[in-house]
């Protein structure tokens, strides 16, 4: 007998009684009606009472060839009919294997060994404690080498490390007590230039900066952290062009290790497979997790070059070996997921077939300037962050309490799309599988629910 499907008031009431929900205030959570998702089809989802929304954000940033993709959905099949689930320590499995060898073919060149986790923390906890542990096996006169450099504004993820190396306050300045200590660079974000600079007579001077902390540091160092070419989540901060290489550069001048946190620009995102190949960096270290299996299940990897991991063999009693796994590390079905997303991009031509509808999205957003408070634009790929403000001559920004983001987004909502703000900036990054028509929609969603929104304000 089938059970019967439970009614959207009774999920509601269970949701609000035992779910505590990540970034959320539970206060407001408990008074506003919610949405409980119960299916999704390409870039489209569905409540449990039947209403279709687009998925404007790919479910946080993952999905990346739709919902319900029928080559991933079967090989996750083909691989619930063999084994679900079995241990990478000590053991291996096929999906493992078989995903680590497209993951490296793939890749930035000289990125050569795969470490597998289950978050995009996680990748990056790896990264950091793998780049320390590396100067710490590698001779005596690299021993000083402990500590980090990483970006204002930057978001590594919400474990201890990864936020050690982060720098939003409004999630991170709480733990400050917990944290390890990190030197910040500033963060480039050209529209509120700390520098008071315009791009290009800057000749990109954050860099110059960086060059500073960098060289000052240098022997206290043993990587800096930094998301390629878009801060996310720091409200979709594009890097200039230059930038990124100039950090590769300066990293090899001084010679410490470079960690590009791939998390959310891999996969497509912003319009090549990885952020890195657009500015031709090749970093020392390299974490990946979101779009790897194209939404469908958790899954992290580290990749780190061949001379990075050949600092960690030795005889067992001398205690080289990386002392670091999860529970779930190489999870066959996560595996067999990320290969068959991987196996899409090839096949579907993915990356090809975006080109025509960045340059759409490019060209819709363009009349998001006529907006009254629409103060930049801002727009990598399939990337695209626009941020409100509530006096456009001053740059002058909307306070907390207004909740702009928010009230936007629920208005956007109201017509039949998802999305998700960060403070005031609001966040567009749809499935690359997208459909025009469908973009289309979600723009003119986004620009009435903004002019609403803010004309009201
Ligand atoms: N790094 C970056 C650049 C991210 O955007 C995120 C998540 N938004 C993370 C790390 C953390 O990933 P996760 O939420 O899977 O732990």
């Amino acid at each position: 007998m089938p059970r019967k499907r439970p009614s959207f008031s009774r999920l509601e009431r269970l949701d609000k009684k035992y779910i505590w929900h990540p970034f959320t205030q539970m206060l407001d959570w408990e008074k506003e009606p919610q949405l409980i998702i119960e299916k999704g089809t390409g870039s489209i989802l569905t409540d449990i009472r039947g209403m279709d929304y687009i998925d404007g954000v790919s479910s946080l940033w993952v999905t990346v060839h739709g919902h319900r993709n029928k080559k991933i959905n079967a090989a996750v099949s083909a691989q619930l009919r063999k084994i679900a689930h079995s241990t990478l320590l000590g053991l291996s499995n096929v999906p493992a294997v078989l995903l680590a060898e497209r993951l490296v073919k793939i890749a930035p060149k000289g990125l050569s060994k795969v470490f597998y986790s289950d978050s995009g923390s996680t990748a990056v906890e790896i990264a950091i404690k793998i780049a320390f542990q590396y100067w710490q096996q590698k001779g005596k006169e690299y021993r000083s080498k402990t500590g980090f450099i990483s970006l204002k504004e930057a978001y590594h993820g919400d474990t201890i490390g990864s936020v050690s190396v982060g720098g939003i306050d409004l999630f991170h300045s709480i733990y400050q007590p917990l944290l390890f200590h990190s030197w910040k660079i500033e963060s480039p974000y050209c529209y509120r230039c700390t520098l008071g600079r315009t791009y290009p007579d800057c000749g990109i001077a954050c860099a110059e900066q960086a060059e500073e902390v960098i060289s000052s540091h240098r022997h206290e160092t043993a990587a800096l952290v930094i998301e390629p070419l878009v801060q996310g989540a720091a409200g979709m901060l594009m890097q200039p062009p230059g930038y990124l290489r100039k950090i590769r550069e300066l990293c090899s001048k001084y010679n410490i290790l470079m960690i590009a946190d791939e998390v959310a620009t891999g996969f497509g995102r912003t319009g090549t497979m990885f952020a890195c190949s657009q500015e031709r960096v090749l970093p020392d270290i390299m974490a990946l997790a979101k779009g790897i299996t194209g939404g469908f299940l958790p899954l992290a990897a580290t990749l780190t070059t061949d001379e990075i991991y050949r600092g960690f063999l030795g005889e067992y009693r001398e205690l080289r070996t990386f002392f670091h796994g999860h529970t779930y590390t190489g999870n066959p079905l996560a595996c067999a997921a990320a290969i068959a997303n991987i196996d899409l991009f090839k096949k579907g031509r993915t990356l090809r077939r975006l080109r025509p509808k960045i340059m759409l999205l490019e060209k819709e957003l363009k009349r998001f300037a006529e907006l009254e408070h629409v103060g930049d634009i801002r727009q990598k790929g399939f990337m695209v962050g626009i941020e409100l403000v509530k006096h456009k001559e001053t740059k002058g920004p909307y306070t907390l309490d207004e909740k702009i983001g928010i009230r936007v987004i629920l208005e956007a909502r109201k017509h039949g799309l998802i999305i998700r703000p960060l403070g005031s900036v609001i966040v567009l990054m749809p499935p690359l599988s997208i459909t025009r028509s469908d973009m289309k929609r979600m723009l003119e969603i986004v620009y009435k629910a903004i002019k609403t929104v803010t004309t009201t304000a």
